[in-house]
C-alpha cells in the first residue's frame, strides 16, 4: 500500500515512519527540493497546482492524505477524482478560511471568541467599535505561527494593522483573557469509530507553540468532557476520517475554540512516547479504515520544541527522559527544527524534567523566546 502525501514537512516525515512498521510506503508532493519528509521516502518536487506534479505524484498511489492545509482547492478537487483522499477536501476548506472555521464552530455549538469579518478600513472601525479594545486583526487565509495576525491596542494604530496586513480580508478578534490554552487531538475512523486524546496543554511563545504538557493540568475535569464532546461535534459535522486537532482558549472554566487543523498537530508529538498509540499511526490507521488505536497515557509527556538551532545531541540526550526528534531542516531563526519529548512517572518529576531540558537548550546558546 502506497501512501501519498501533500506536503513534505516534519509532519509528513513522522507520519512515514509511523508507517513503515505496518508495512506502508510513502511519497510525498513539495515545491521545496530540500523538504525534510524527502530524507525518509520518495519526493516529487513541484507546486501544488502544477498539473505534471501532481500527475507524477499520484501515479501509483492507492490513497491521499494532506500535512499541510493550505493545499489549493482546485488540486484537492483534482486528486479526489483520481483516489480516495481522507481527511474531506471540506474540512481543509474550511480550515483555509478563519471565517468558515469560526462559522463551523458555532454551527458545532462551540463557543468562540467574539469576531467579525473585516474587508476594508470602514468595517474594521465599526468591527472596532463592537469588538472593543485589546484586539487581534487576524487575515483570514494563510496566517501561521502568529504570522498574518497584528495587535491592534488602541484606535490610532488601527489603520497600520490593517495596512501592516497588506489590507487584505481578516477577521478582528477580542483579545481573550485566558487562563490557558489547551488543544484536543482526535481520530475518527471510516466506520464512524471515535478517539479523542486526553487534553493538551500549550504554552506559545512569540505567538509559536513552545512547550506542551499531556496530560494538561487541569482543576476542571469538566474541560476534559466538554472538549471530547466538542471534538466529536466536528468530526460528526464534516463526515471526517483522520486526526483532527482543535486548539482552545480556557477562560474562567469554559472553553473558547480558536483554530482547527485537519491533520495531525505539533501539539499530539507527545503521543509518539507517551501515548498508547502515537497521532501518526492513529491517523493511518484511522484512513485505511483499520482500527483505530488506544489512546491512553503511558505517563505524564512534556514537550519543547526546538525552534532556530539544534542543541548538540549529547547534551539533549542526557536530560532524563528524554526522547530527541531532528527533523533535517536548514536553520532559520525560529524555524522548528525538532522537538523534544520527556516521559516522567508522575506531574512533578514532569516539571523536574521539562525545567532540566530547558536549562540545556537555553545554555547551548539559542535564546529562548520571549515568554
Ligand atoms: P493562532 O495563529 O490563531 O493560533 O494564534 C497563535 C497564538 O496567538 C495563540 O495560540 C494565542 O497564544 C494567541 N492568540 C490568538 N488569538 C488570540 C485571541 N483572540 N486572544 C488572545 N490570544 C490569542
Amino acid at each position: 500500500m502506497r501512501i501519498g502525501i501533500l506536503g513534505g514537512g516534519q509532519l509528513g516525515r513522522m507520519l512515514a515512519l509511523a508507517g513503515y512498521p505496518l508495512g506502508l510506503r510513502f511519497r510525498f508532493l513539495d515545491p521545496a527540493p530540500d523538504a525534510p519528509a524527502g530524507q525518509v521516502g520518495e519526493l516529487v518536487v513541484g507546486a501544488y497546482d502544477d498539473p505534471e506534479a501532481l500527475r507524477t505524484f499520484v501515479e501509483g498511489v492507492d490513497l491521499v492524505t494532506y500535512e499541510f492545509e493550505n493545499v489549493p482547492a482546485t488540486a484537492v478537487e483534482w486528486l479526489t477524482g483520481q483516489v480516495p483522499a481522507y481527511p474531506p477536501p471540506r474540512a481543509l476548506e474550511i480550515a483555509q478560511d478563519r471565517l468558515s472555521e469560526k462559522r463551523l464552530f458555532e454551527a458545532c455549538g462551540i463557543p468562540v471568541p467574539a469576531y467579525a469579518p473585516v474587508g476594508s478600513e470602514d468595517e474594521l472601525e465599526r468591527a472596532l467599535a463592537s469588538i472593543g479594545l485589546p484586539a487581534l486583526l487576524k487575515t483570514r487565509r494563510l496566517g501561521y505561527d502568529g504570522k498574518g495576525q497584528a495587535r491592534i491596542e488602541d484606535r490610532a494604530t488601527a489603520s497600520a494593522a490593517w495596512r501592516q496586513l497588506g489590507g487584505v480580508p481578516c477577521l478582528l478578534e477580542q483579545l481573550v483573557p485566558f487562563d490557558g490554552e489547551v488543544s484536543v487531538l482526535a481520530a475518527r475512523g471510516r466506520d464512524g469509530s471515535t478517539v479523542v486524546y486526553p487534553l493538551v496543554e500549550n504554552e506559545h511563545r512569540e505567538g509559536i507553540l513552545f512547550c506542551s504538557r499531556a496530560p494538561a493540568r487541569l482543576d476542571n475535569c469538566r474541560l476534559q468532557e466538554m472538549a471530547e464532546a466538542y471534538a466529536r461535534g466536528v468530526l460528526y459535522e464534516l463526515d471526517y476520517t483522520g486526526v483532527l486537532a482543535i486548539e482552545f482558549f480556557v477562560v474562567g472554566g469554559e472553553l473558547l475554540a480558536n483554530e482547527m487543523a485537519p491533520r495531525v498537530h505539533n501539539s499530539g508529538h507527545w503521543t509518539i512516547e507517551g501515548a498508547e498509540t502515537s497521532q501518526f499511526e492513529q491517523h493511518l490507521r484511522a484512513i485505511l479504515g483499520l482500527p483505530l488505536g488506544e489512546v491512553n497515557p503511558r505517563g505524564y509527556a512534556g514537550i519543547v520544541n526546538l525552534l532556530g538551532s539544534v542543541p548538540p545531541l549529547e547534551t539533549l540526550l542526557r536530560v532524563p527522559g528524554a526522547h530527541v526528534h531532528v527533523y533535517g531542516k536548514a536553520p532559520r531563526p525560529r524555524r522548528k527544527l525538532g522537538h523534544v519529548t520527556v516521559l516522567a512517572a508522575n506531574a512533578e518529576e514532569r516539571e523536574r524534567r521539562l525545567a532540566r531540558l530547558l536549562e540545556v537548550i537555553e545554555h547551548a546558546g539559542e535564546p529562548l523566546p520571549r515568554a
